[in-house]
């Protein structure tokens, strides 16, 4: 009978292997700890890296492919899993969603970067259990920014080509032709000249309509006319026969276009947002419908999402209400971003699309 317990607490590969070997010599008794750990097929491996996918479990199956495919064309050797319960201490980059199955990133004392899904960063960045010093990527991939471009300039397009009267026409059995206008002669405002906003108006500029943007920061966009601060922001509602938002959710954002920036804009000005809901003051914008000074709007972001079942918008003839789908990220692109982004972070090099948190975008 021995004398001895021996605890060993590990959960790697030769933690398993010593305590083998202690207890096939029969020297002590040995109490395994982390013993889930180490029966963890990523506690075996050899990579060098490991990263937790956090996003919606759902979208598991087609990320792994994507990530593991996106991983070796890299050259990154990185060991991946969607198991919560694998030691957080190990984790060096998670891969997230805000609404994913990860709120408390407390335990991942080693994460190198968190890697959000979403081109938002609102959601996450606010997360008081996220350590100021580690950094949080949110996503921009090609697949975001064409479905943006496509969704925006369609619904420029409809506004312009007066689409919707078109139908009721067209119901009404009504001939009654009349000359169209050319994109030259309608200005289209883009509030918000980010990695989004930016894409949307170079392609309007393609099709000839004057483009006038707004960022927080002053810039010089080829063929784009580019305005900052309050009195800027005054120029581009004068200014626009579309105003399209592409603005983050910030306490500056908050209600940009409420009731007094309504009275600034071009009457009968059609509005675009793909943004976020909390950039409109949504009863101001009713409102101002009513009154006519704004045409129409379409909307794709809202205050409360899902937009509650009996909220104006969904009944309003001028309003069209889109289930925040104006763009989303492809997994065989954002796995790309991600990888560049380990790359980046493994050769200590700035990442992509990284959030300030202070400014909260
Ligand atoms: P981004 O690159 O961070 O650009 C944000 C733009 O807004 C920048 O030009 C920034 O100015 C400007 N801005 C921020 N605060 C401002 C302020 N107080 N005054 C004036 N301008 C301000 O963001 P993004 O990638 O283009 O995306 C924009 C938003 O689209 C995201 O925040 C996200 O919420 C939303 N989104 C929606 C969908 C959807 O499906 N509906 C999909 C993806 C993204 P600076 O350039 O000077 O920094």
């Amino acid at each position: 009978m021995c004398e001895y317990v021996t605890l060993i607490v590990g959960d790697g590969l030769n933690t398993l292997l010593i305590a083998l070997l202690l207890k096939s010599l029969v020297i002590s008794h040995v109490v395994l700890t982390g013993l889930f750990h180490v029966g963890h097929p990523l506690s075996a491996s050899t990579a060098r890296i490991r990263a937790l996918y956090a996003g919606y479990p759902d979208r598991y199956p087609e990320y792994k492919i994507c990530l593991e495919e996106a991983f070796q064309e890299y050259k990154l050797d990185v060991a991946l899993t969607d198991d919560l319960k694998f030691y957080p201490s190990r984790v060096d980059y998670i891969i997230y969603s805000p609404r994913g199955p990860l709120q408390d990133f407390s335990p991942y004392i080693n994460a190198k970067a968190i890697f959000n899904l979403q081109a938002g960063a609102d959601d996450v960045a606010k997360n008081p259990t996220l350590p100021p010093s580690v950094p949080l990527a949110r996503m921009v991939d090609p697949g975001l920014r064409e479905g943006m471009v496509e969704y925006v300039v369609g619904h420029v397009l409809r506004y312009h080509l007066s689409m919707d009267q078109l139908w009721e026409k067209k119901n009404a059995r009504e001939w009654q032709p009349r000359g169209m206008p050319l994109a030259r002669q309608k200005t289209v405002g883009i509030l918000g000249l980010g990695e989004l906003g930016s894409c949307c108006a170079n392609a309007l500029v393609g099709l000839n309509f004057p483009v006038i943007g707004w960022s927080r920061s002053m810039k010089q966009m080829e063929g784009i006319r580019c305005c900052h601060g309050p009195d800027g922001l005054i120029s581009v509602l004068r200014a626009s026969d579309v105003l399209v938002l592409l603005l983050p959710n910030t306490k500056e954002t908050y209600h940009i276009l409420n009731r007094d920036n309504f009275k600034q804009c071009k009457k009968g000005v059609y509005i675009i947002n793909a943004g976020r809901g909390s950039s409109i003051a949504e009863d101001d914008l009713l409102e101002a419908i009513n009154d006519g000074t704004i045409s129409g709007a379409t909307l794709d972001v809202f205050q409360t999402e899902p937009l509650p079942r009996n909220h104006p918008f969904w009944r309003h003839p001028q309003v069209l209400v889109t289930p925040h789908i104006a763009a989303k990220s492809r997994p065989n692109s954002a796995s790309k971003v991600i990888a560049e982004n380990i790359k980046r972070a493994e050769s200590k090099r700035p990442l992509l699309y990284l959030v300030d948190r202070a400014a909260g975008y």
